[in-house]
């Protein structure tokens, strides 16, 4: 199984904690820094996961993950919303939008790549989080 992770996240701090947190479990990393450049990367390679911001400055993760979910190739990939708690109504359109699941911003240090597992694992035994 592909260990590569597509994580779409156009803050510094945020993208390096993920990666620093997924690396560290054997994941292999590729950083999109918004919606348009996330949408080429999906379209040329496939991702175990993708791990997707809500607030970008091009596109919407909304939008962004609507626009995933239409390409062909992705249809079994798990597409993990990040989302602020201070913006509950994310979560609904982000799920609404096709993504798989959310996790809530600040993300859980030690929790965080056991998530992204379970998505993985999930979405690999045909089974979903909605
Ligand atoms: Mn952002």
């Amino acid at each position: 199984m592909s260990r590569r992770v597509l994580i779409v996240e156009d803050n510094d701090q945020n993208l390096y904690l993920v990666t620093f947190l997924l690396e560290r479990h054997g994941f292999d990393i590729v950083a999109a820094r918004a919606g348009e450049e996330a949408l080429q990367w999906a379209a040329r390679e496939r991702f175990a996961v993708i791990i997707l911001d809500i607030q970008l400055p091009d596109l919407d993760g909304h939008t962004v993950a609507a626009r995933l979910r239409a390409m062909p190739g992705l249809t079994g990939v798990p597409i993990v919303a990040v989302t602020s708690y201070a913006m509950p109504g994310d979560r609904e359109r982000a799920l609404a939008a096709g993504c798989t699941g959310y996790i809530e911003k600040p993300i859980n240090p030690t929790a965080f790549a056991a998530q992204i597992q379970d998505y993985i694992t999930l979405s690999a035994s045909g089974g979903g989080m909605r």
